[in-house]
């Protein structure tokens, strides 16, 4: 598989104020293959949304390295480098109201990266190209027109899709993109992603809160806890066989339709809320609400290691060294 990005022990803090910071994004490492749909999922608050703006360059890293075609995209930049990466890495958000000025028509919207990177040559062309970008998404010429309030939720999204796509990029985060759309609408708006995936050879880091949206959409999944990684798989390993508690608590929360495997599944419920990213637990972050937690968890941070064949997963049940303080409890994962 070819890499697009490499994430390389990525850091975001905020700075709150003189004693305390945030630290939204402390440490993470993957890559996201070419034409691939990686998946990032996790409770609000754990960093998702801050790992997806620094990986685009929207936040200036604190530490690390996200290197996009081989290119650390953080290191200082030319304007022309600059406008590339631009070019090259898009954004779509969840609340596409919000994210549409609301004093410009559609048309100027989308045509906006155009102007920018100068990719039409005439009125005309330009006006040609947003046409072309409505029917892709599913909207008419007519619809340029009109300004955002007048459009449903599911058609904003849309435009902002169609926004996107103006620049030609090569990649594009999706933030939480249907999380904000009835679940009517939601369907229609993946499916939609999916095939300007095939058309276009998009790559797609796609945001989301709750495993079940990413399930279909992504080839691997990412679920983040409190800044860090705490498993990485392909989606079929992650949803056949989680290993990290959390993941396991995660996916128990999903309803199954089928009564037979609902009865035979051990149910793993976590309680409690995230912990403040400002004072993270020591050892595990995920150890006070971890049904498995021992002295161990609290003392040493699981490494994030390559369980099984690309299945990673951060969390001492699965580190021989520490068979012997998980004893009895094992049994149970
Ligand atoms: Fe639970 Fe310990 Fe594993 Fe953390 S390292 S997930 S606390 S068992
Ligand atoms: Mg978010």
């Amino acid at each position: 598989q070819e890499k697009l990005l490499e994430i390389k022990d990525l850091k975001k803090h905020f700075k709150l104020d003189r004693n305390s910071t945030l630290k939204a994004v402390d440490g993470i490492t993957f890559d996201i293959y070419k034409g691939e749909t990686f998946g990032l999922v996790g409770e609000s608050g754990c960093g998702k949304s801050t790992a997806g703006r620094t990986i685009m360059r929207l936040y200036e890293a604190t530490a690390g390295e996200v290197d996009f075609n081989g290119e650390n995209v953080h290191t200082k930049k030319t304007k022309r480098e600059l406008k590339k990466f631009n070019r090259d890495m898009q954004m779509i958000f969840q609340d596409p109201y919000a994210s549409l000025n609301p004093r410009m028509t559609v048309k100027d919207i989308i045509a906006e990266g155009i102007d920018i990177h100068g990719l039409a040559k005439s009125k005309q062309e330009r006006l040609d190209r947003v046409n072309e970008l409505l029917k892709t998404v599913g909207l008419s010429e007519e619809h340029g027109n009109r300004y955002p309030h007048e459009f449903s939720g599911g058609q904003r999204q849309r435009i902002g899709i169609a926004r996107a796509l103006a620049v030609d990029p090569e990649f594009i985060v999706a933030d939480e993109p249907i999380s904000a759309l009835d679940v009517s609408i939601q369907a229609q708006v993946v499916n939609l992603l999916q095939r300007l995936q095939k058309e276009h050879g998009l790559t797609y880091l796609f945001i989301a809160h709750d495993l079940s949206m990413v399930k279909h959409i992504s080839d691997r999944v990412g679920v983040m806890y409190l800044g860090n990684m705490a498993e990485i798989a392909t989606s079929d390993d992650l949803y056949a066989e989680p290993l990290h508690p959390y993941t396991q608590a995660l996916l128990s929360a999903i309803p199954i339709s089928d009564p037979e495997v609902e009865r035979s599944r051990e149910r793993i419920i976590v309680e409690g809320d995230v912990p403040s990213p400002v004072n993270p637990p020591s050892g595990c972050r995920f150890r006070t609400r971890c049904p498995f937690a021992t002295d161990i968890c609290a003392e040493v941070v699981p490494e994030f290691q390559e369980y099984e064949k690309d299945h990673w997963v951060a969390c001492h049940l699965y580190n021989d060294k520490y068979n012997d303080a998980f004893e009895g409890k094992k049994a149970l994962v």
